[in-house]
């Protein structure tokens, strides 16, 4: 199975052309801000993981590996719903961040909001399916109002909750369920992971360019199957889940 960095710097790459136009620095990570929202119910639609698990094991478990079997299992059920509730919280937010970018009169801010409302999306299919598989019925988290504020707060919020899901949540629940049998599992949460950290690049960049005013420019196109953003048009493939380029969305 193709490791997460190298997928992650895949993905890095297709967003040069931007970072380079839009002159990114780096800034230090703020403090989390999470939003609590209204959570929708699982799609039912049939996740692609890009590494199905092709056979059981046919080894006999020792009560031991058995034992240790069951835990993962029941980590990883845990993670998945835990995931799910924090992307339908995500999805909804970033659609209020739309919202009010669109409001201030801040296109690119909005569309980028819509993108990665949208990657949301994607991932609530992928982690519906997986939970669904797993005897779960369609979560439905605590509705709450998500909180937003003026377009620059709220991206610097949206870094700050994308660093730290990416760094934080889907590290952990990577560690937890590698080396077991759940690759459908494994697939949706390196998806999640490098959809965010290629989200907080994105929004570095669009923070940055709202902080000096300046004029934000660059496409931006949706992986159908795995939810990552990227910015060039030139790419065959998704860096993340392969899937053709030709089946990915513009978003607007
Ligand atoms: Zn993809």
């Amino acid at each position: 199975m193709m490791g997460l960095m190298p997928r992650a710097a895949a993905a890095a790459v297709c967003l040069l052309p931007l970072l380079l136009l839009m002159g990114c620095d780096k800034k230090a990570d703020t403090p989390a801000n999470g939003g609590g929202t209204t959570a929708k119910p699982a799609d039912a639609q049939t996740a692609k993981p890009g590494d199905a698990k092709p056979t059981a094991e046919a080894a006999p478990q020792s009560p031991d590996q058995a034992a240790k079997s069951a835990a993962s299992a029941a980590a990883t059920k845990a993670n998945l719903q835990k995931a799910f509730d924090t992307e339908s919280a995500e999805a909804a937010l970033y659609q209020a961040y739309a919202t009010k970018a669109d409001q201030e009169g801040l296109p690119q801010a909005a569309r980028l909001c819509r993108g990665a409302a949208g990657s949301e999306q994607v991932l609530l299919k992928l982690l519906g399916a997986e939970l669904t598989k797993s005897g779960q019925t369609a979560p439905s988290a605590a509705a709450s109002t998500p909180v937003v504020k003026t377009t620059a707060e709220n991206l610097k919020a949206a870094l700050a909750t994308d660093t730290l899901i990416a760094e934080r949540d889907y590290s952990r629940y990577l560690q937890q369920v590698e080396g077991g049998s759940d690759n459908a599992a494994i697939t949706a949460f390196k998806y999640a992971m490098s959809d965010h950290e290629v989200d907080a690049q994105l929004i570095r960049v669009v923070s940055d360019r709202l902080a000096t005013a300046k004029t934000l420019d660059g496409r931006l196109f949706l992986c159908p199957t795995c939810g990552l953003l990227v910015t060039d048009a030139d790419i065959a493939t998704c860096p993340s889940c392969f899937t053709a380029f030709a089946k990915f969305t513009e978003v607007h």
